[in-house]
């Protein structure tokens, strides 16, 4: 194949293009998200409690407003909103309260396919437990809602994923560019600190917004990727794996001539991994969150699979789990003609490390429930 350059997105624009695969094919979200359901139904004695803590509004005064921040296309979403809302909802009945009306807003980047998210929606009525839905396009970094409109945010598995890359990241010639990675994971100082610098302020315009946005007394739960080591170079077992052999996959590509070192080195997976600690420092220092539950949570496997020790259904796994994350970026990166050809190396460069993919590929999260100050 010709060496292809032209569908160059230069500087690429990730809240313009990052989006999970939509639909319901193999490579979909929906399809590739059995990991981050289990994940979140083992931490849902936690929203549990999130949720008790909850200041129940009156009826009287309209509806209770739930939203979901990166909430993707598929099931995963609807889930848990009906779990929240059916929680809210008993929470009323234990108080003696007449439950109010609920609303819920489903958001993503105006990427996501909403459509079938939509579709997966059961219809309301107005009965007990059913409620009122919309969906909101726009970042999570900047403001979604008017000022003191939601009761309660949740976002799982979305806050890991940063703004934009940032720009020296790209620069050849920058101590910041990430020459021959795809993550920062063992990256040089420059690249890590860049991404860090990222992280830092894309939470603080998070919280910034939110703060704005929650009625007096609102909370928040959040559940994101976080990391055990304090040294942010060292992103932790699941990304040394998941960029082990997608690294390798891009080499492959620049080996055969299909695209320049330079289009390999300028891809990079906007995804920062904060330990707990960096977490807890953003949010103590702006102010606007008081913490009732911080902790770290062990996950497990991010491969979900019936034979543990079939490399094929392991390795199908790990490429389909890869492609319904980043496909959206390397299509936008390299176009989908050469991105097919970097899935299809991908596939053969996991076969070969099987059995490192099932071990090592464990996640972890950071939970935080937070309450306005
Ligand atoms: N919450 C879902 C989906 C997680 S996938 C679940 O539990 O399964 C992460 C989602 O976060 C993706 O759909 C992605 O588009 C969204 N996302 C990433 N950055 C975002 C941003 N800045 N604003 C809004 N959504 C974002």
């Amino acid at each position: 194949m010709a060496r292809k350059e032209n569908y160059v997105v230069s500087n690429m624009n990730v809240e313009s293009v990052l989006s999970m695969k939509g639909g319901k094919g193999e490579d979909s979200y929906d399809n590739n998200s059995k990991m981050q359901e289990q994940h979140a139904r083992s931490v849902l004695h936690l929203l549990m409690e999130a949720l008790d803590g909850v200041r129940l509004s009156s009826a009287a005064a309209g509806a209770f407003v739930v939203a979901d921040l990166g909430c993707s296309s598929g099931r995963n979403a609807i889930n848990t909103m009906e779990f929240m809302i059916n929680h809210l909802t008993e929470h009323y009945t234990v108080a003696a309260e007449e439950p109010p009306e609920f609303s819920a807003f489903f958001c993503d980047l105006p990427s996501n396919d909403f459509n079938t998210l939509f579709q997966l929606l059961p219809p309301s009525d107005g009965s007990s437990g059913s409620y009122f839905t919309a969906g909101v396009a726009g970042s999570f970094y900047r403001r979604l809602f008017p000022a003191k409109s939601v009761d309660f945010f949740y976002s799982a598995f979305s806050l890991h994923w940063l703004s934009q890359i940032p720009k020296e990241v790209m620069e050849k010639g920058s101590a910041a560019y990430n020459e021959g990675r795809v993550t920062i994971h063992g990256a040089k100082e420059g690249t890590v600190n860049a991404y860090k610098k990222q992280f830092q302020s894309d939470l603080v315009s998070f919280l910034r917004s939110r703060s704005k946005e929650l009625k007096p007394g609102g909370s928040m739960f959040l559940m994101l990727l976080g990391r055990t080591s304090p040294d942010p170079e060292d992103q932790g077992a699941w990304i040394l794996t998941f960029s082990a052999c997608y690294q390798d996959a891009w080499n492959d590509l620049v080996q055969e001539g299909l695209i320049s070192s330079e289009k390999r080195d300028t891809f990079n997976i906007p995804i920062y991994t904060p330990s707990l600690e960096e977490f807890k420092e953003v949010v103590e220092r702006d102010g606007a969150f008081i913490i009732n539950k911080l902790q770290l949570f062990h996950g497990g496997s991010a491969l979900i699979i019936d034979d543990p020790n079939d490399a094929v259904e392991i390795s199908r796994a790990y490429v389909s789990l890869c492609r319904s994350l980043t496909g959206g970026l390397v299509d936008a990166h390299i176009g989908d003609q050469l991105g097919h050809e970097l899935f299809s190396r991908l596939l053969s460069r996991a076969v070969a490390q099987a059995k490192e993919l099932m071990d090592l590929f464990q996640l972890v999260h950071i939970v935080a429930s937070l309450t306005l100050a």
